[in-house]
């Protein structure tokens, strides 16, 4: 088993590589349940977008702490990082851009966004 993972959004346009991690991430918070998204974290993660980056349509609210990002062209939800307001040097790369093959066995992370910022399990 490979130690990273890629991702691509459908037509190819943006894609990143990410350290595979010892879970991935899904949240109920207003925004993830409706991407219906799996996230790794980076860090922990190390993780890179190798292209698209600025091949994207980017959507943020509220205090604009974080922006999601999805690709211009096919509208995959690819990744999520810093908003206009923040410097913070997070981002998370959505793990339903890769191969499923690549995902086998990896744990999957229930989070309580919507409510309690703590996991399910
Ligand atoms: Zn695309």
């Amino acid at each position: 088993m490979s130690d990273t993972i890629k991702g691509a959004c459908h037509c190819g346009s943006v894609t990143f590589e990410v350290s595979r991690p010892k879970f991935a991430v899904r949240c109920n918070c207003s925004i993830c349940r409706r991407y219906a998204a799996t996230w790794a974290h980076c860090p922990p993660n190390e993780g890179q977008i190798l292209s698209g980056q600025d091949h994207v349509t980017s959507y943020s609210w509220g205090d604009h702490d974080i922006a999601f990002h999805s690709c211009k062209t096919c509208g995959c939800v690819t990744h999520w990082g810093p908003g206009e307001n923040t410097d913070l040097d997070r981002f998370a790369v959505n793990l339903n851009m890769a191969d499923p093959a690549d995902l086998e066995g990896l744990r999957i992370r229930h989070f309580d966004g919507a409510d309690s910022w703590e996991f399910f399990d």
